[in-house]
C-alpha cells in the first residue's frame, strides 16, 4: 500500500484544483466523504450571513428586500446554478426543496400532454421521488410505471411499451443509493423519440460533475443545493424549465411570487412571463443568501477538472478495497466512469457499525439501510491521500471487526 499512498502524494502535488480546498472550513483532521449529503461550509459564508442578519436584516429592515437586492435572489443565483448545469440565463429558480419542485414540474409536464397518461419512473430512486410521483399520478389520474433503477433496458422496454401514452419519464441521473449513473443524452433522446418529457433529478449530479442541460435537450430539472452545492443545511432547491416550455408552464403551486405581478395584489393569479412562475411563496431568505454565497467556491471551477480529480479519487478508494478485499465487502458503484457519480457505495451485512467506527476516526461517510455504506467525494476539498488513508481505515475497521462494539452497532435518527 506504500505504492499506493506514494502515488496518492504524486496526484496531490499537481492537482490543479488542490488549492480550492482553501475556500472551504474542513475541521483539522476529518476526512469528509458525505459531501454528497451535506456539503463542506465554504469560507465567507459564516462572515456574509452575519453580515446579512446585522446589516441587510437588523439596520435595512423592511428596505432590504430593494436595497440589498433580495428579491431577485431566487433568479439571480438560479442563474448562477445554470452555469453549473449547462442551463442558460432564465431557465432556474431556486425555491422550496426539491421534493416540493418534483411535484409542480410533474404535475405541469404531465398537464402539457392531456392525451398522454403514463408516467414512468425508477423503483430505487429516493423514496421522496417515489412518494411525489404517486401523489401526483393519484390527483391527475395517471398511470405509473416502475422500472428497475439502473437497468436501461427495461426503461427502454417501458418507453417502448407506453409509447403514444407516454406523457412523462422521471429519473435521478445518479442514484442516491448505488451510485449508478444514467446516460442523460441518450436517455433523453429515446423519452423524447417517443414524443414523451423527461424530467432528471440532479441531486447528486450539480455540482460533482459537469452537466449538460441544454444541450440534451432536457425539459425539466429539480435539484438539491445542500449536497455537492454545499449551500448548508436546508438550503432551497432549484428547478429547471427549458425555455421552450416557459410560456405554457402551469405549476399548480400558484402563489403570489409566481405572479406575473405580485406587487399589485390583484384578486387573479396571472402567471409571470419567465421562471418566476415556478416560484410559490416568500423565499427562505436567509438560507438562500447563505447558498449565494457558498457558491463563490465555485467561481473559476473547470468543471471537467473537477470531473477528472472526482475519477481519480473514487478510482483510488476503490483499487485499496479491492486489494486489501476486506471479508464481506461488495463495492456496488459501478467500475466505468460513464456508469457512476461522485459517489462509492459498498455494501455489508454490519454497514451501519462500520460507517459509525468510521465516523469515531474522523472518516465521516453515511449509511442507507439495509446495508449500504455511502462516501461521497466532492473534488475541491478533498486530496488523494485523504481518500487513500479513509480506505485503508475502512479496511482496518472491516478486517479487525473495531465496529463489533455497542456505542457502534445502536441505530441513531439519522443515518
Ligand atoms: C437528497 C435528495 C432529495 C431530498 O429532497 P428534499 O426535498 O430536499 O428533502 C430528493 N431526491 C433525491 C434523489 C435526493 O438525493
Amino acid at each position: 500500500m506504500t505504492d499506493v499512498m506514494e502515488r496518492a502524494g504524486l496526484l496531490d502535488a499537481s492537482d490543479p484544483l488542490a488549492h480550492f480546498r482553501n475556500r472551504f472550513v474542513v475541521p483539522d483532521g476529518v476526512i469528509y466523504l458525505d459531501g454528497n449529503s451535506l456539503g463542506a461550509l465554504p469560507v465567507g459564508v459564516a462572515e456574509r450571513l452575519r453580515d446579512i442578519v446585522q446589516d441587510e436584516w437588523g439596520r435595512g429592515l423592511i428596505r432590504s428586500w430593494n436595497d440589498a437586492n433580495w428579491y431577485p435572489a431566487p433568479i439571480r443565483i438560479g442563474d448562477r446554478i445554470g452555469g453549473l448545469i449547462g442551463a442558460a440565463p432564465g431557465q432556474v429558480a431556486v425555491c422550496d426543496s426539491t421534493s416540493i419542485n418534483l411535484f409542480k414540474v410533474l404535475c405541469a409536464a404531465l398537464r402539457a400532454a392531456p392525451d398522454r397518461n403514463v408516467l414512468i419512473v425508477e423503483r430505487d430512486n429516493f423514496p421522496t421521488n417515489t412518494y411525489i410521483a404517486h401523489s401526483v399520478a393519484d390527483l391527475l389520474n395517471v398511470a405509473v410505471v416502475s422500472v428497475e433503477s439502473g437497468d436501461v433496458a427495461d426503461l427502454n422496454a417501458a418507453v417502448e411499451d407506453a409509447g403514444e401514452r407516454l406523457a412523462v419519464v422521471s429519473l435521478t441521473e445518479v442514484n442516491y443509493k448505488t451510485g449508478w449513473r444514467y446516460s442523460m443524452p441518450s436517455v433523453t433522446d429515446r423519452v423524447h423519440s417517443v414524443g414523451g418529457r423527461m424530467v432528471w433529478d440532479l441531486c447528486h449530479s450539480a455540482g460533482a460533475f459537469p452537466v449538460d442541460l441544454d444541450g440534451c435537450g432536457v425539459d425539466y430539472a429539480v435539484g438539491c443545493t445542500y449536497k455537492y452545492l454545499n449551500g448548508g443545511p436546508g438550503a432551497p432547491a432549484f428547478v429547471y424549465v427549458a425555455a421552450r416550455h416557459l410560456d405554457g408552464f402551469d405549476q399548480p403551486l400558484h402563489g403570489w411570487h409566481g405572479h406575473a405581478a405580485p406587487f399589485s395584489f390583484d384578486a387573479a393569479f396571472e402567471p409571470a412571463p419567465g421562471i418566476d412562475r415556478a416560484l410559490a411563496g416568500t423565499a427562505a431568505q436567509l438560507s438562500l443568501l447563505a447558498l449565494e454565497a457558498a457558491l463563490d467556491a465555485f467561481d473559476g471551477v473547470d468543471m471537467n477538472a473537477l470531473r477528472a480529480k472526482s475519477l481519480a479519487l473514487t478510482d483510488l478508494f476503490m483499487e485499496v478495497i479491492d486489494a486489501q478485499r476486506a471479508s464481506d465487502i461488495e463495492i456496488v458503484t459501478p467500475r466505468s466512469e460513464h456508469d457512476r457519480g461522485s459517489q462509492v457505495a459498498l455494501r455489508h451485512p454490519n454497514g451501519y457499525a462500520i460507517v459509525q467506527a468510521l465516523i469515531a476516526r474522523n472518516v465521516i461517510g453515511d449509511f442507507r439501510a439495509p446495508d449500504v455504506l455511502r462516501f461521497g467525494f466532492a473534488p475541491l476539498y478533498l486530496s488523494h491521500t485523504e481518500v487513500v488513508r479513509a480506505a485503508l481505515e475502512l479496511v482496518d475497521v472491516v478486517t479487525t471487526r473495531a465496529w463489533d462494539r455497542p456505542e457502534f452497532t445502536t441505530r441513531r435518527t439519522v443515518t
